[in-house]
């Protein structure tokens, strides 16, 4: 991940304050206790508009305040103050290149017991500067991770809590210690959920296949573009369905997608080597349309996409 240039303000306890200011107690529940819900959003750099274009914005602020309820969190900031909020702070950073916008929800009081009820939360917002996440050019090296990915009824894994982040790192790092890019989390079944932060598509007979939302993942607004974009320009069936281990050994393509990774293609799983080894057709096709659509040069699809300036 790429070194954190905060925008001057952000927005904490409903102003707009300097970054190096907004700042939590060592008290705080949601830090104890790992109660925070986030999103990450992207907003893409649009040379020839001079504009920063944010993705998806209303779809991720959906997604963040539909899983308030799920962690019981109120604030009184509304879906559309959010919205506002993150246009906001992104337009005070000033910044005219990519940036990654991150609207937090915590469980903000310094109270002892890992309560939901009771507990006060409060809401805040940063923004930072962001790049390529990973390397989305030549191929990911990726193995099997030994740590299983949540259940959704132990940690709910279709809300993206900042608790729940604890297995992506468990993965994530035995991944990079033993010298891959990325980690796929199998789960308790043993068949496929996701990489440590991102959703997973193989191509295998023609058909573009996913785990379906039940089966422990965040289900990705990316991972819901790409449904989209396969079905509809690239005339592709879009399979929804459980995954075993060995698929993945044997399958034509295989790509990553998520708001960081965005379409990032994978060229080897546990050191056997995917198709021919590099991006398959489908991968570069769709990872072309995608940067098109998030740089807001496909008209149909510019209605995702919320200029900040
Ligand atoms: N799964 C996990 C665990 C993630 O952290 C992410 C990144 N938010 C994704 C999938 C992809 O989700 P999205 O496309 O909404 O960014």
């Amino acid at each position: 991940m790429a070194t954190m240039v905060p925008g001057e303000f952000a927005y904490f306890e409903g102003k707009y304050i300097p970054s190096v200011d907004a700042n939590i107690s060592i008290m705080t529940h949601g830090f104890n206790y790992g109660t925070g819900l986030f999103e990450g959003i992207r907003g893409y750099y649009c040379p020839s508009e001079n504009n920063i274009l944010i993705f998806k914005l209303k779809e991720h602020i959906d997604r963040f305040v539909r899983n308030f309820n799920i962690l019981c969190m109120e604030v009184p900031e509304t879906a559309a103050d959010i919205e506002n909020i993150c246009v906001e702070v992104t337009k005070r950073s000033g910044f005219r290149e990519g940036v990654y916008i991150r609207p937090l929800c915590y469980k903000s009081e310094l109270s002892l017991g890992p309560k939901l009820r009771g507990v006060e939360s409060k809401f805040c917002c940063y923004v930072i500067k962001l790049g390529d996440y990973c390397d989305i050019e030549s191929g990911l090296d990726v193995a099997v991770s030994s740590w299983r990915r949540i259940a959704d009824n132990a940690i709910p894994t279709r809300a993206k809590s900042t608790g729940s982040y604890i297995n992506s790192a468990l993965a994530a790092t035995e991944a990079k210690q033993a010298g891959f890019d990325e980690a796929v989390f199998l789960r308790e079944d043993g068949t496929v959920a996701e990489g440590s932060a991102m959703n997973i598509f193989m191509l295998a007979n023609g058909k573009l296949i996913t785990p379906p939302p039940n089966s422990d993942i965040l289900v990705g607004i990316t991972r819901n573009t790409v449904i989209e974009l396969v079905q509809a320009e690239l005339g592709l069936e879009v399979v929804e369905r459980p995954i075993a281990r060995t698929e993945l050994y044997i399958c034509d393509e295989l790509f990553f997608t998520g708001t960081g990774a965005q379409v990032a293609p994978v060229r080897s799983v546990d050191r056997r080597i995917i198709g021919s080894g590099k991006p398959g057709p489908v991968s570069k096709e769709l990872q072309d349309l995608y940067f098109r659509v998030v740089q807001g040069k496909v008209e149909k699809y510019r209605k995702w996409c919320t200029p900040v300036y």
